[in-house]
This record gives C-alpha cells, structure tokens and sequence, in this order.
C-alpha cells in the first residue's frame, strides 16, 4: 500500500475477447492532484475507469485505490470515492434534490447529516434556484452539474470523471471546468478522462498520454510539451503536393512533423539553421498528442 497515491495501476490488463481495451497499464494518482487520461477514442480510458470502479475485473496486473487492492476490497474503496459517469444516469423522474437523496442514502450518510450534504452539493453545483425541479427539466449543463454533485454529496476523497464534457457546448464546459477546478482547489483527488486537450490542458497537474490501451507518456503539461514538442513549431501553408515535400524534406533534417488538414506543422525548429517558411508558433499538448499517437483529436 502507498500513503501518497490514491491510485496505483501497475501492468492492469483487460480484455473484451479478442481485444486487449487496457494492455499493460502503469498509473499514479498522487494524493491531492488531479490527473488527466488523455486518449482518442478506443484508447481504453473508460475501461481504465471501469477497472478502477471494480465495474471490469482486471484480467492481471495490481490495482489499489485509496489504498485499497482491488477487486478484493473494491467496497471499501468505493465509499470513498466518487464517480461520475460518462452517461448522464439520474432519474429523471425525480427532482434535483431527490436524486441527491437517494445518494446520500446509498453513501450511508448519517440521517442526521443527510440535510446539510445536500445543501452542500446543491450549492456546489450552482442548482439552487432548481432543487425542486425534476430533472427532465433541466438543461444538458444543469443535468451534468448535478451528476457531478451526487458524486460529491458523501465528501469523497477521490473523484473519477470520466469524459465530463463530452458532446458540451463550450460555454457549459466551462462552466463544468470552473466547477472541477473548485474541486481541485478544495484538495480532492480527481481523475479525469478526457479527449479535449484543452481540458487536460487546463485542469489536469500531469497528464498520462494512452494510445491502444497503454500510457505512452506521463507528467505536467507544460513538461511533455517541452520534452516531446520543444518550444516552437514551424506552421508551413502550400498546395497538398508542396507540404508533401516539405514533410520529406523535414524528414531528411531529421525534424518531427504533423500533418493538419492545410498546413504541416514542423516540430522542434527552436534553433535556428533549418531552411523552412512559415508561422512560428510556440508548441502545444496537440503537438505531443499526435506525435505520440499518430491521432488527431480535439
Ligand atoms: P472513448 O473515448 O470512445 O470512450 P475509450 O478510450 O474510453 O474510448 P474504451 O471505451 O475503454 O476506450 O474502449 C477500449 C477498447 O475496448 C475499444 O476497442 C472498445 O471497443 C473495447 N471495449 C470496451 N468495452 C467493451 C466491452 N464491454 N465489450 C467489448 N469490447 C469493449
């Protein structure tokens, strides 16, 4: 057991028949931080979750939440997590404040403190003015808030979001971002799947880079960006057949590239001496993303 981890994945593997969704994972979670999984689509992030909800049975490998192994002691390690799906679940034929109750119920909260854990997460999530509403008659931001805050209504001290804005418009997300980085400043452990770069960008102290069910890089934003991306990246424009050339002429320089729909984006040129064209721009996680996982995502 580690005292600083909240969660510890070493080699977990899981697999659907023939496919490997989790292949040999390594992740930590120090306590206090929060984590982004960073990964396109099919890079086995929600199974991550799944793993670490005891929702999927690692097929090898160790896990341990809060200290817990898991699957043996998934009980216990689930009282004092909290889990927000990726899949809005609230029952929508009850009122904010019901679906909050039904989860203190679930989370044994003491009777006596039922009222002032609601109330708590009613405010955290911005929804008084709504607590008598059912929730079919909330927006899609309203209804994720509150999916954020019936994970949050026993206090716990780690808290598993997976893909929390997903299919958001961009002023809900940040609405969401606000209302996680609240969480964060509060000291509560987070991990967070995402496919925004932006989001891990901006929320997430290190980020694990996943790709075909493994992590392929680990650490701070801004530290990935400068081992894997250096500081600044050559943006060349031109007909499709003239950025082919520059891209194999790039290649020949020994110089990392990415193809976006218009331009090829030449990495790594923050010293001078290189023959290219083009927009500088300073390196960014999309930069490391792609080059380490040959996807493009948003
Ligand atoms: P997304 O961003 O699309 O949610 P993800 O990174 O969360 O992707 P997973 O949902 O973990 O990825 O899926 C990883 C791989 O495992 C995919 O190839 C997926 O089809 C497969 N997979 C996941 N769950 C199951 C399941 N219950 N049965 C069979 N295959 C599964």
């Amino acid at each position: 057991m580690s005292d600083e981890l909240a969660i510890r994945l070493r080699g977990a593997v899981k697999r659907y028949g023939q496919i490997t969704a989790v292949n040999g994972l390594d992740l930590d979670v120090p306590v206090g931080t929060c984590v982004g999984l960073l990964g396109p689509n099919g890079a086995g992030k929600s199974t991550t979750m799944r793993l670490l909800t005891a929702q999927a049975i690692a097929d090898d490998g160790e896990i341990e939440v809060l200290g817990f192994r898991l699957p043996k002691e998934s009980k216990a390690a689930r009282a004092d997590c909290g889990v927000v799906p990726q899949l809005d679940n609230l029952d929508v034929t009850l009122t904010v404040e019901q679906n909050l109750l039904v989860f203190s119920h679930l989370y044994r909260i003491p009777r006596a403190e039922r009222k002032e854990a609601i109330e708590r997460a009613v405010q955290m999530a911005n929804l008084d003015a709504r607590r008598h509403d059912k929730v079919d008659k909330l927006s899609g931001g309203m209804r994720r808030r509150l999916l954020i805050a019936r994970a949050l209504v026993h206090r716990p001290r780690l808290v598993l979001l997976d893909e929390p804005t997903v299919g958001l418009d961009p002023q809900v997300r940040q609405e969401l971002w606000a209302l996680i980085d609240a969480l964060r400043a509060q000291g509560t452990t987070i991990l967070m799947s995402t496919h925004y770069i932006e989001e891990a960008q901006r929320l997430a102290d290190t980020v694990l880079i996943m790709s075909h069910g493994k992590g392929v890089a680990a650490g701070p934003p801004a530290q990935l960006v400068a081992e894997h991306a250096g500081r600044e990246v050559l943006e060349v424009y031109g007909p499709p057949a003239r950025l082919a050339e520059v891209q194999a002429e790039a290649a020949e320089a020994g110089l990392s590239t990415r193809r976006t729909g218009t331009s090829i984006s030449i990495l790594g040129v923050d010293e001078n001496g290189h023959p290219f064209e083009g927009e500088r721009r300073q390196a960014n996680l999309e930069d490391v993303f792609v080059l380490l996982t040959g996807e493009e995502i948003e």
